[in-house]
């Protein structure tokens, strides 16, 4: 399937939707998960219209790792985590609804069971806040 650049992560990448930007630079922008699976769940999304794994171009890989390690510092140092998960889905039966390639952070706080992918919305104002929080730990 071709990639299909009116999908949410474009839309957000040229700045016609918003979103709780957290940081970017010159290949990847890191934002906040709007239903989160936990306090703190980042994305970290590349400047490339690529849909998944197979398609994204290796030097993009390694600025979305990149960009992925600093924000896995600053949300360790933001909110104390005790565990972090970093994943990625690729295609619909693994998981995958966004078909622009992104990596989720998510933090996990002593074995609290997280919310399901996906699930429900969380309040513009506290994903706000904890962007914030975050962003001043980079
Ligand atoms: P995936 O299933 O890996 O494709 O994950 C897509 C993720 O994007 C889900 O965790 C959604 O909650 C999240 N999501 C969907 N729309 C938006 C949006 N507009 N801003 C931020 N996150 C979003």
């Amino acid at each position: 399937m071709p990639y299909d650049s009116e999908n949410v992560f474009a839309k957000i990448l040229r700045g016609e939707m918003p979103c709780h930007k957290v940081y970017e630079n010159e290949s990847t922008v890191a934002f906040m998960d709007i239903m989160p699976m936990s306090d703190g769940h980042v994305l970290v999304v590349p400047r490339s219209p690529a849909e998944n794994i197979f398609d994204l171009d290796e030097e993009y890989l390694k600025e979305v790792t990149k960009t992925t390690k600093l924000l896995s510092h600053a949300i360790k140092k933001a909110l104390d985590p005790s565990g972090l998960i970093v994943k990625q889905f690729n295609g619909s039966d693994a998981g995958q609804t966004v078909f622009h390639y992104h990596m989720h952070i998510i933090p996990v706080y002593n074995g609290a069971p997280n919310k399901n992918h996906g699930y429900e919305m969380e309040k513009p104002e506290r994903l706000e806040s904890i962007a914030q929080i975050i962003a001043a730990k980079l």
